[in-house]
């Protein structure tokens, strides 16, 4: 009776935990254990419950959808359950849920649609008569959050449907709405530049941005999102999933092109190692597959259990973690001063490639995660180019760890280090410092600003550790003799090296600007400086009113700007730069500059079908032309693609002159 007791008490511990996890990771967004922990924890206490019935209860885990609706939405009830999905590990595991479909079918002809499993979350918008009216979170399945705004910021989400075969009034569609890899490095490096905290994966930086309240910000984002799923008032209203999913593609929602479907489930599993084959290849995170039986009829038949519905599942793909221990903890001392604490690893093999160092991205990461030299830790291979430590594995721990602290001076320099209130980044303040000089001159060379091929770490830690170089504008004065003496520096390399640097001189005003490395000037707002100013000398004279009138700029970048073309040290850097003959000036010669849109404003609406949106505005700014988000008086032209919205409205009655793309391809002609 006695040992009852305390089992039953041991599986509410249990249930406990997974509760703390996952209010963690579908409230917060901020996990502290690995999904890998997270699904061992769930599976125990599946066998625990399978093992003793007598003890599950109505609120356990495993018999709801994870999340809870957050704070500061309005509440929307599912009209269908947005159910989870139950994982399958292994190819056994996939074959077992074959059986298992082909028993429930009994005879009837079964066939499979595979998907991609997309690592984001689930988005359900609702149209009525094709228009956009709501979109919501999945929340706990049955109540969501209503996040319309974010939503219709979501450029892949039509806001009117195009519908050739109606299927009826109230339309809701599935999907999974998530950050493009590339988004998601841009926008941590963006945070950590600002101060602020990185989104630990894409998955995360999704569910985070869908959550804001400030709908701008969520726009900045880009977030996109894959249909999955679509329901005609209550029903699903084609006969097979396939034929939904085709629906939805002419419909102008964005549907995965990756999937199949399959006759059998071996045709499945040799999918699933096609795709697994290509992962890395493609620009969003996807952690499996999703198998879902193909005809609506047996769906229907088939049914769900509370959590999950009988007729898919999910296969997972082994997961991109690996343990291994920590040797020692060093910082590294960025271009913005900025210091970062990195972990180095005794090396191990993860997703095809060998490790031996994870970021711990700044102090309080350090903390949270209570890190020590000597630990062994969990670490992934995400989005982010490095791995990181995702938790430490304290239950092997022996005693003779090295508790890490937080250097209180850089430790290059020995310069003084500041964080400002509210930032989560230490920097190093030292003008000086040569851990900043050498990042300066890596970002200076590098590809999008002066582009000095050949220009790499060991010639920089050379140029700087010999004194040779104390700037950007000592590297116009080295000669092939500086160079070639340096360590394994042949007569050739130093002859090329010299060429590069030479051919930088030619590079364009918005490559100068950018390689300069002001705060929060990224290569985009350095286009628009220089294309705003046309020289270094007028932008360096602008006051912080004249930049912030830029309709592109805002104030923080203002004052960086400002602030840092009235430092002596940069004065004196742009002087030098000037002097060497380095292009200061946008150049308008020989005809190698196309000004044909000069002073023109262009809007883009719809979708284009040969340009994504960024592509368009890089030739409009490639020709002159200036792209604006809204449309008003002074646009001259809307391009406008296909389910052209609201704007299309606006511009005509406005009598703004719109152009269609074949049109617009004319233009560029
Ligand atoms: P899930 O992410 O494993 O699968 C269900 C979801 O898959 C759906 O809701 C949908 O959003 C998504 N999906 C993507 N592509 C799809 C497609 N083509 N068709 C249908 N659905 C598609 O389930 P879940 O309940 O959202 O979350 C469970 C996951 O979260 C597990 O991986 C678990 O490890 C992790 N988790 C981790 C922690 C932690 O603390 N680390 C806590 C809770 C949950």
């Amino acid at each position: 009776m006695a040992k009852a007791v305390s089992l039953e008490q041991e599986i509410e511990k249990l249930r406990e935990e997974i509760r703390r996890h996952e209010e963690l990771y579908y409230v917060q967004d901020s996990p502290e254990v690995s999904d890998a922990d997270y699904d061992t924890l769930l599976e125990t206490l599946k066998a625990l419950e399978l093992e003793h019935p007598e003890f599950v209860t109505p609120d356990s885990p495993t018999q709801r959808v994870g999340g809870r609706p957050a704070e500061g939405f309005a509440e929307v009830v599912h009209r269908r359950p947005m159910l989870s999905l139950d994982n399958s590990y292994n190819i056994e595991e996939l074959r077992a849920f074959d059986q298992r479909c082909q028993r429930l079918a009994d005879g009837r002809s079964l066939e499979y649609v595979a998907e991609l499993k997309i690592d984001g979350l689930s988005l359900s918008l609702h149209y009525a008569n094709q228009i956009l009216v709501r979109g919501v979170t999945r929340g706990d399945g049955r109540i969501g959050e209503d996040v319309t705004q974010n939503a219709r910021t979501i450029r892949s989400v039509p806001l009117k449907l195009r519908t050739k075969k109606s299927i009826g009034d109230e339309v809701e569609v599935r999907g999974e709405a998530f950050i493009p890899r590339k988004v998601f490095e841009k926008t941590n490096a963006e945070r950590e530049e600002q101060g602020e905290s990185r989104f630990a994966n894409p998955r995360n930086a999704a569910a985070g941005t869908i959550r804001q309240l400030d709908s701008r910000i969520v726009a900045t984002r880009k977030l996109d999102m894959f249909a999955y799923d679509l329901i005609a008032g209550d029903r699903k209203p084609f006969p097979t999933h396939w034929e939904a999913l085709n629906w939805m593609e002419d419909a102008g929602l964005r549907v995965n092109p990756n999937r199949k479907l399959c006759g059998t489930i071996e045709e499945v599993i040799e999918f699933a190692n096609e795709i697994e084959a290509q992962r890395d290849a493609l620009d969003y995170e996807i952690d499996g597959l999703v198998v879902k039986v193909n005809s609506t009829a047996l769906q229907d038949d088939f049914g769900t259990t509370n959590k999950a519905p009988r007729w898919a599942i999910a296969y997972k793909y082994a997961a991109r973690q690996a343990t291994t221990r920590v040797i020692k903890i060093v910082v590294q001392v960025g271009r913005t001063g900025a210091l970062t604490p990195v972990a180095n690893l005794e090396p191990v093999s993860l997703a095809g490639t060998t490790v031996a160092r994870a970021t711990l991205h700044n102090p309080d990461e350090v903390k949270r995660l209570g890190i020590r030299e000597g630990d062994w830790v969990l670490i992934e291979k995400g989005g982010d180019v490095i791995p990181k430590v995702l938790s430490v594995i304290k239950s092997k721990r022996t005693g003779a760890e090295k508790p890490f602290r937080m250097p209180r001076k850089c430790p290059v320099c020995g310069g003084e280090i500041s964080r400002p209130e509210g930032e989560v980044v230490s920097r190093c303040v030292a003008a000086d410092c040569p851990a900043q000089l050498k990042g300066r001159l890596l970002h200076f060379a590098s590809r999008r600003a002066m582009r000095i091929e050949g220009l790499g770490e060991s010639l920089v830690d050379q140029f700087v550790d010999s004194g040779k170089v104390r700037d950007a504008g000592d590297l116009y004065t080295l000669t092939l003799e500086d160079i070639a003496a340096l360590e394994r520096m042949a007569t050739k390399s130093a002859a090329n090296l010299i060429a590069q640097i030479k051919a930088s001189k030619l590079r364009d005003l918005s490559n100068l600007v950018y390689a300069l490395g002001l705060r929060h000037v990224g290569d985009r707002t350095a286009t628009t400086l220089a294309r705003h100013f046309g020289s270094l000398d007028k932008l360096s004279q602008a006051s912080v009113e004249e930049l912030d009138e830029i309709p592109e700029i805002g104030l923080t970048v203002a004052e960086s700007v400002h602030d840092w073309f009235h430092d002596d040290g940069n004065i004196e850097l742009c002087r030098r730069l000037e002097a060497a003959g380095v292009t200061t000036k946008t150049q308008k010669s020989a005809g190698t500059t196309d000004d044909r849109f000069a002073g023109k404003q262009f809007v883009l609406t719809g979708t284009l079908e040969t340009f994504n949106r960024d592509e368009a505005r890089a030739v409009i700014e490639a020709c002159g032309g200036r792209v604006s988000s809204s449309v008003s008086k002074k646009t001259d032209y809307l391009v406008a693609g296909a389910e052209a919205g609201s704007k299309l409205e606006k511009a005509t009655s406005l009598g703004v002159t719109v152009v269609d793309e074949a049109a617009f391809r004319k233009m560029l002609a």
